[in-house]
């Protein structure tokens, strides 16, 4: 296991526990999230080695859940997706209208593929093999690996996108480091987080799938990326909810919780949160942060 001492985002070394939970997904081992006193920031402490982190991803195939097996769910699941695709374009061209995009964390390059439709230049990172060679074969998108990032010319990208992505990613400086010097003078990073500060998360405490333990490893908030982000010359310009992972996430917790779905309670759960966002505090589920860099 590897242990942080000292706080990602504010070097402080004071922690104290903020919850214990497990791995809830796959293989119900026990996993603690600290809190730094100082800025607020949760994480996953201690977080399993790097090369470790590997076997909790085991179950998790991108090409048979998302684009292989028929029937309704799928079919519903297809239908949000495609929606929410087009929803993350039109917020993207908002600020940035062509050029180059890079989505970090491509999956199997449905994303892309839709921004490559309409004439964008696009590029994926992937650890995933299989997913790579999916979006390859059926989008003919250039889908690298983790190891290619530092072949990336400097400057060389209008858009950089992290769709829940980087609450996953080990070594966070090093990509923060490494997306700085890769995104265009003009360009825009867009980067999705699961809210623990949204109601859902507080509604379902230990349960809240979002935690998704220990493969998430920051629980960040709105303070916490920005305090993060500004440290790297980064500023946040816009903030945009995400109002279908509420009831995703919700879904998911009663799982967790009561060992079934109850369906109706999970989508009063998650109208709730939006609900409670919209009106209070706009800590919704998740949140879709613009920056660029200053
Ligand atoms: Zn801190």
């Amino acid at each position: 296991m590897d242990v942080i001492k000292n706080c990602p985002v504010c070097d402080s070394s004071k922690f104290t526990k903020f919850l214990d939970s497990k791995d809830f997904f796959l293989t119900s081992e026990e996993f603690k999230i600290d809190i730094c006193t100082n800025c607020g920031f949760k994480f996953t402490n201690p977080r399993p080695d790097k090369k470790a982190l590997s076997k909790y991803y085991e179950s998790i195939d991108y090409i048979s859940h998302s684009n292989i097996n028929k029937g309704i769910i799928n079919k519903l699941y297809r239908f949000v997706r495609q929606f929410t695709i087009k929803n993350k374009i039109r917020l993207i061209t908002k600020f940035v209208n062509e050029g180059n995009v890079l989505d970090i964390g491509c999956g199997s390059g449905e994303f892309l593929n839709e921004l490559k439709k309409q004439n964008w230049n696009v590029t994926g990172i992937e650890p995933n093999e299989s997913a790579r060679k999916f979006a390859a074969e059926n989008y003919g998108i250039n889908a690298l690996e983790e190891n290619d990032f530092n072949n990336l010319e400097k400057n060389s990208f209008d858009v950089i996108t992290l769709w829940h992505v980087l609450e996953h990613v080990f070594d966070i400086e090093e990509r923060i480091l490494q997306i700085k010097k890769i995104i265009s003078k003009k360009g825009i990073l867009v980067i999705a987080l699961p809210n623990p500060d949204s109601l859902d998360a507080k509604i379902y405490g230990k349960y809240w799938a979002a935690y998704d333990l220990p493969r998430h490893l920051y629980h960040f908030n709105k303070a916490t990326v920005e305090r993060l982000f500004n440290k790297y010359g980064f500023s946040i310009i816009k903030l945009k909810p995400m109002f279908f992972d509420s009831f995703y996430v919700s879904m998911l917790s009663e799982k967790y919780k009561t060992g079934k779905v109850n369906y109706p309670k999970a989508f009063f759960n998650g109208l709730r949160s939006n609900f409670f966002a919209a009106f209070n505090n706009k800590n919704y589920s998740s949140i879709i942060y613009i920056l660029n860099y200053t």
